[in-house]
């Protein structure tokens, strides 16, 4: 009764002990890999998929959880029976045992070559599936596009192939587990036999007693038994460890962009931003120089607009001044000290961004707006930078105002209304630099009109590069350069430039011919 209760609290135990040490590693894993992910270089991003990312942080890190919880314990309690058992197989008869174990060589070559190409199989398997889970996160966040071109059906079939194709690396693997466990059967079986057959010899010349063969035989099935579970569980192993290797390769992968320094300059000359020779091209596409020396200043306090064909390099400028990317050769400085050795979250508290499409979080306006600084802002101060960037008013007309949802990326809100509150976010920060990449181009005449006034009045005292599509914006500008082909083309003033005759010129005309083109088209 006693030896009941004891086995049965110790099961528990076991459970219990080894399930929540699971989900422990497991949550520790996902923890870990995001937080490494989220510290990657943005160049790492602009070549993997998200989707994949989010496969390996759910699916295959449980696999790891499969097989460490049940394996473990399972391997541990098997081993041990396997080796008890074989202790009293030496104890009853030596040469039994070293025949029963002649199969053990030849079966740990096959056990060694099957893990191998498992784990191959199985990493293949799971990279299939990565790449399945891809596409339905791509088709998902396309979901318009896919709708306004009635490409349901390509969508679904793209789908359906990449699941197939991991359907048939899936069943590749139930076959060759299959015939591992038929061998392994077979070896066992064969070995018992002629262990039996010796044995029985052995008892009709009287070396061994029937009563030695009979336990010899059971010892030896319990030890066949443990032996076979324990290749159940290799199975689950090697699997787990296919699946796995592309998580630690991932939770390896050292960011290729050195780290930020610690420097926090501050000064008289504060928001002074020198851009000098700066050549670049995206480390996804390293052939394509798309800077090439680039050299602007950015006075304190001053306003510099960059204007030119789509394509020539504008945005990039832009994010290489947020240090999204390293040039490749020549420097950008702040208040003169070289970026990367600014410390990341201060060069981001005096740089502030609204982007050409910028993104919002699935929460509140209230929570988008401030976003930089942790949510830490009171709805004065939100309301105040909504003010200025002319969306207090919409927001004020929607019924639960600031603790609007704004849906995933900001879907439920117009181009225009998204473009405001990433405006405000931006002035939340109080930035001494403003960078905004054609932050007014999805808003209509007259709310532009408004927020460029509101615009007017903010960038006082604040380094502003405005990436400009209008001509309005231009104007006002103290510098404007024009960006063709990765090179500063002209810059000057709107009168120098117009004095010159030259491409700036061109522009200007065309839009002063046409109001609705944007000076971002090609010339
Ligand atoms: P602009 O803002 O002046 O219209 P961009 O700076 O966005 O131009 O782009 C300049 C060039 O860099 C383009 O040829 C574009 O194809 C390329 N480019 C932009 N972003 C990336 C990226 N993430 N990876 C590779 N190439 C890029
Ligand atoms: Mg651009």
């Amino acid at each position: 009764m006693l030896i009941v209760v004891i086995g049965s609290v110790c099961t528990a135990l076991r459970a219990w002990l080894f399930s929540s040490a699971s989900e422990r590693v497991v949550a520790r894993l996902r923890k870990n890999l995001f937080s490494h992910l989220v510290h990657q270089e943005i160049a790492f991003y602009d070549v993997t998929r998200t989707g994949e990312l989010l496969s390996r942080l759910s699916e295959d890190t449980q696999i790891i959880k499969n097989a460490a919880t049940t394996n473990l314990s399972e391997a541990l309690r098997n081993l041990a029976t396997a080796f008890v058992g074989l202790a009293f197989m030496f104890a009853t008869s030596w040469r039994l045992t070293l025949l029963a174990l002649a199969v053990v060589p030849a079966i740990s070559v096959a056990v060694k070559k099957f893990g191998r190409y498992l784990r191959e199989l199985s990493h293949k398997t799971q990279a299939a599936a990565a790449l399945a889970a891809s596409i339905a996160e791509e088709s998902f966040g396309a979901i318009r596009t896919v709708r306004s071109f009635a490409q349901e059906e390509y969508e679904i079939s793209r789908y359906s192939e990449k699941v197939d194709e991991t359907l048939m690396l899936g069943l590749k693997q139930a076959r060759v587990i299959g015939f591992f466990a038929g061998g392994l059967s077979a070896a066992s079986t064969l070995s018992v036999t002629v262990v039996v057959i010796y044995g029985a010899n052995l008892t009709i010349t009287g070396s061994m007693t029937a009563g030695d063969l009979t336990s010899f035989i059971l010892y030896s099935l319990t030890v066949g038994s443990s032996v076979s579970s324990l290749s159940g569980l290799y199975t689950t192993a090697m699997k787990a460890a296919g699946a796995s290797r592309r998580v630690f390769q991932l939770i390896d992968r050292v960011s290729s962009m050195p780290k930020s320094g610690n420097k926090c300059p501050l000064g008289g000359q504060d928001g002074d931003v020198e851009i000098d020779d700066v050549w670049f091209a995206y480390p996804s596409r390293p052939n394509h120089m798309v800077l090439r020396g680039i050299t602007l200043k950015l006075s304190p306090g001053s306003k510099v607009a960059l204007v030119g064909p789509s394509g020539g390099g504008k945005t990039t400028i832009a994010n290489l001044i947020e240090r999204f990317y390293d040039p490749l050769k020549g420097k950008i400085l702040l208040n003169g000290i070289a970026l990367a050795e600014i410390s990341h979250e201060h060069l981001h508290k005096q740089v502030s961004i609204v982007s050409q499409e910028p993104v919002l979080f699935n929460c509140s306006i209230e929570e988008n707006i401030s976003y930089g600084l942790n949510g830490k802002a009171s709805s004065s101060e939100i309301e105040h930078v909504a003010n200025l960037a002319n969306a207090h008013e919409f927001i004020s007309k929607f019924p639960e105002k600031y603790k609007t949802y704004v849906g995933e990326r900001g879907v439920r809100l117009s181009g225009g209304q998204k473009q405001r509150i990433a405006i405000a976010r931006a002035l939340l920060m109080n930035p001494k630099i403003l960078l905004l990449d054609e932050a007014t181009s999805a808003l209509d005449a007259e709310s532009e009109f408004l927020v460029q006034d509101a615009m007017d009045s903010l960038v006082k005292g604040r380094t502003v590069l405005v990436i400009a599509h209008r001509l309005s914006t231009v104007k006002s500008a103290d510098t404007v350069a024009v960006i063709s082909n990765g090179e500063v083309v002209e810059s000057g003033t709107h009168d120098e430039l117009l004095i010159k005759n030259g491409i700036y010129t061109a522009l200007v005309r065309r839009q002063l011919q046409s109001p609705n083109t944007d000076f971002s088209s090609s010339i």
